[in-house]
């Protein structure tokens, strides 16, 4: 049922790989169909890549955010969104990241 979002770089009438062997137009190896290289393209810049696949991608790992009451030292502001990670040497032990809902200041405690 999941329809990848590589369709368009698959033949639609065979389901082969397209190959790409001029910037024009893709073509595929197997049955010879043609494929507009602009609607190639247009698709690919179309694309939804969400937070999520970008970490996974990148090997990140997810990291939740909470809410806290906490004073901004810049605005006052008197609530915060925060996280918190561990180090990559385990003697610099956990660290918390505070970030403003007012004003976006950003702050961290050991
Ligand atoms: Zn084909
Ligand atoms: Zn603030």
């Amino acid at each position: 049922m999941a329809s990848s979002r590589l369709d368009f770089l698959f033949c639609h009438l065979c389901g082969t790989l397209l190959t790409v062997p001029s910037t024009e137009y893709a073509q595929c190896p197997l049955c010879k169909t043609h494929r507009d290289m602009q609607d190639v393209c247009d698709k690919e810049i179309s694309f939804t890549i969400h937070d999520e696949d970008i970490r996974k991608e990148l090997g990140m790992e997810i990291i939740e955010e909470h809410t806290v009451c906490k004073k901004c030292g810049k605005c006052g502001h008197g609530e915060a969104t925060y996280y918190t990670r561990q180090m990559r040497s385990a003697d610099e032990g956990q660290t918390t990241f505070y970030t403003c809902t007012g004003c976006g200041h950003q702050s961290q405690e050991n």
